[in-house]
């Protein structure tokens, strides 16, 4: 009975596109943090780790951090080296290194969608300390977005757009800031938050899960130049904002604070 197999395969065949197709990747805001949170035994390690786990896997990742500002340019190094860009930390922290491939076709795809040129970058904390956890095995090539101080915060949001395709190109994009970035006012050894934080934290929380994004674009919660005097920690979370679909819902994988002033709440749009 021949159509037997025949039917077989076309099912077979259906489900493999259906099943590529219907993947679409999710987009992660990650607070960072202080480096410190790769080496400690923190719950933001643990959290890192279950968004890992739990997402579908990326064929490649696509990281916009506050810590590579320069104008808008995508990275192009097939071996990225793993940048540690921080001081008076650790030597532990200096020896780590994540060893992940670029990606020529996703940073050629990305130069193409916004017209762009690139740089031969390695991966700076922002990027590697985080997927440190998420994807211990360092086996998804990852890709660096730069951020461009100098441009109005509509820009990056029109940017992001641009970025769209990749989620359905099986691309996990992920903005690595910070939800408050106060450190002129930070205590290293604080064991009390500052109440600024805390009400800002709880009010993006609120836009976010409501997706009323042109507050985001806006700027206008309180206490914002308080929250963010500077807006590099700011802009990889309007990148997210950007790419978030209809049918997407927040989750927050993340919260709690350091240093006083640092909201490290991480959110994921799927
Ligand atoms: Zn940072």
């Amino acid at each position: 009975m021949w159509y037997v197999p025949l039917v077989l395969l076309l099912l077979v065949g259906c489900t493999g596109e259906n099943m590529e197709t219907k993947e679409r990747m999710p987009v992660l805001f990650v607070s960072h943090g202080s480096p410190m949170s790769v080496i400690d035994d923190s719950g933001f390690s643990s959290a890192m780790q279950q968004v890992g786990l739990n997402i579908p896997k990326p064929k490649a990742i696509l990281v916009a951090s506050a810590h590579w500002l320069d104008g808008t340019k995508v990275s192009c190094s097939a071996e990225p080296e793993t940048i540690h860009d921080f001081y008076g930390f650790p030597d532990e922290l200096y020896r780590l290194e994540y060893k992940a491939l670029g990606s020529t076709e996703l940073s050629k795809r990305v130069s193409e969608l916004l017209g762009v040129g690139c740089d031969e970058r390695g991966l700076d904390h922002g990027a590697w300390t985080p997927l440190y956890h998420m994807f211990p095995d360092a086996d998804i090539p990852v890709v660096q977005l730069s951020i461009n101080l100098n441009q109005p915060v509509a820009y990056h949001y029109a940017l992001a757009k641009k970025l769209q395709p990749l989620r359905d190109e099986g691309v996990l994009i992920i903005g690595s800031g910070s939800l408050t970035h106060n450190l002129r006012e930070a205590q290293w050894d604080a064991t009390e938050v500052d109440a600024r934080a805390i009400a800002f934290d709880k009010e993006m929380q609120e836009v976010l899960a409501k997706k009323a994004f042109s507050r985001v674009v806006e700027m206008d919660l309180p206490n914002f130049t308080w929250a963010h005097p500077t807006l590099d920690h700011y802009l990889p979370l309007v990148y997210i904002v950007g790419l978030v679909a209809d049918e997407d819902k927040a989750v927050t994988v993340f919260e709690g604070y350091q240093t006083k002033t640092v909201s490290m709440r991480s959110v994921l749009f799927s």
